[in-house]
């Protein structure tokens, strides 16, 4: 993955892996003011007003090329929930007002821009190609621990197939988020993650009935699993507890802190 400054300032990634426009916003340039959301907080409740929030959405599209009108972004709930949008859901959860939740979105439907919240979690786009090279449909995925040990980027693949496409032609970039270094764990978590892990290495053993599971890994695993080739998934290794500068931490700033999106869409 490269990181790119626009001219506005924003500092964003892209996957050199995916066609469609995409793009993991970083905490860098934004107009957000407090010490724990400075400065591109993409999410509201956090301490920002709505307005700072919605204009550093305008200052994020503009550097990486999509309307802010255009996002679908709801409450996430640590869910496998992943829901099929399309062109009427655009500007639900930033512009409109929502009643409902989810952890995914899948869409095949041109200008529908998907937008998924981390800070720690893993965020995974996911893009699907027809014969010709096209992109076909996109995906979106919010994956915690409780995510990742209910599989829901597979239910992301799943969306996908579902619209046509096959896993051989699916390209995943797993965007930054907490690196295993630094996610203690405890035994409940451990188990659940097992399920996935399989004893394929991705959690490390700690001290005093503590681990260490790399959720990165462990996507990367689930992927594997659902037929995608290794040379289809990106994994950006950039840790959001270790990057303060670029990235917001929910572990390293104990819950007091502003929120990433990351974005893809049908161009
Ligand atoms: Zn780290």
């Amino acid at each position: 993955m490269k990181l790119l400054t626009a001219e506005n300032g924003v500092k964003y990634l892209v996957s050199e892996l995916l066609r469609a426009p995409h793009a993991f916003a970083t905490r860098v340039g934004g107009l957000s003011e407090a010490p724990h959301t400075a400065s591109l907080n993409l999410a509201f409740g956090r301490g920002d007003g709505d307005s700072t929030v919605i204009e550093n959405l305008r200052l994020f599209g503009e550097a990486a090329g999509f309307a802010p009108e255009s996002v679908i972004s709801l409450p996430q709930i640590h869910s496998d929930r992943v829901l099929t949008v399309g062109v009427v859901d655009c500007g639900e959860g930033y512009f409109r007002a929502t009643d409902r939740a989810c952890d995914g979105y899948v869409t095949s439907e041109r200008g529908v821009t998907l937008g998924v919240k981390t800070a720690d979690c893993v965020p995974i786009l996911l893009e699907a190609r027809d014969e010709n090279g096209q992109t076909c449909a996109v995906s979106a995925i919010h994956s915690g621990w409780r995510g990742t040990a209910q599989r829901i980027v597979a239910r992301g693949v799943e969306g996908l197939v579902g619209l046509g496409a096959t896993p051989d032609r699916i390209f995943a970039a797993i965007g930054p988020c907490i690196g295993g270094h630094c996610y203690e764990v405890d035994s409940d978590c451990r188990a659940a993650l097992e399920a996935v892990n399989r004893g394929r290495g991705c959690i490390a053993d700690g001290k005093n009935s503590k681990y260490f599971p790399d959720l990165a890994a462990l996507n990367r695993l689930i992927l594997l699993d659902c037929g995608l080739p290794e040379g289809n998934i990106d994994v950006c290794g950039l840790c959001t507890h270790c990057e303060g500068e670029l990235f917001y931490s929910h572990r390293r700033q104990k819950g007091l802190r502003g929120t990433q999106l990351s974005v893809i869409f049908m161009p």
